[in-house]
């Protein structure tokens, strides 16, 4: 039987040194996950587990776009993470079995209304109007795993116009890839092409029009990313 109306085409997101591109459905964030980060921004991490949000597949910001600077915000926050893309699904797997889902990874900026995040966090409500609108989760090429460099080996930084203002080894997460992956897998189903923005570390800060944002995933094959703000 055919759709009664058209569904909405995939979202497809380049890998590096690649013809084919990665399908993406599902894009799961990680609300704190550095220590350092989780202190700037009033908390202590060692008393929380770990707690996931969602973004949707269309505001991905593709390497080549450049970003809108919202018009209901006054402090548009950057965070740098390492993405990780997924191939294959499950559903309250395995610790063990993580680290066969991954396809590989690539930088991302989860893009904040801080101001509007921060008064839903003050009265108990979601995040969804301060994380999800156009062009907020920018994403690099992907690239595919290397089997053997495992994620924590990885360092991720983000500059803003040229100048240095995060950068983290991926060892400093709270909760690992591997665990991330495990931890999620027991509430969602995982499915090919989702991805997961696994936090951020310290130093996020203000974004402003005219803004050039840069950032880095740095391994042998690294993947960067860079757009403007308009
Ligand atoms: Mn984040």
């Amino acid at each position: 039987m055919g759709w009664i109306i058209n569904p909405s085409p995939l979202v497809a997101c380049p890998v590096l040194n690649q013809d084919l591109s990665f399908p993406v459905k599902n894009i799961y964030c990680v609300g704190r996950n550095y220590r350092d980060h989780a202190f700037e921004m009033g908390s202590n991490p060692d008393r929380e587990t770990p707690f996931f949000f969602q973004k949707i597949s269309e505001i991905l910001l593709l390497p080549g776009s450049n970003l809108e600077y919202p018009d209901d915000t006054n402090e548009l926050h950057h965070e740098v993470e390492l993405v990780v893309a997924i191939s294959n699904g499950g559903y309250k797997i395995h610790k063990s079995e993580a680290k066969d889902m991954i396809f590989g990874y690539a930088v991302g900026v989860d893009l904040t209304k801080r101001d509007i995040q921060k008064k839903a966090k003050e009265s108990g409500k979601p995040w969804l109007s301060g994380k999800v609108f156009s062009g907020s989760a920018a994403i690099s090429e992907i690239v595919l795993k290397d089997d053997s460099l495992d994620a924590d080996k990885l360092e991720i930084s983000l500059s803003v116009n040229g100048e240095l203002r995060q950068n983290s080894g991926c060892d400093k997460m709270i909760w690992s890839v591997n665990e991330i992956i495990f931890l999620l897998s027991q509430t969602v189903p995982l499915g090919p092409g989702d991805l997961i923005y696994s936090g951020t570390p310290s130093g996020v800060g203000k974004i402003e029009k005219g803004d050039t944002v840069s950032a880095i995933l740095h391994q042998e094959n690294s993947a960067r990313l860079s757009f403007q703000i308009e």
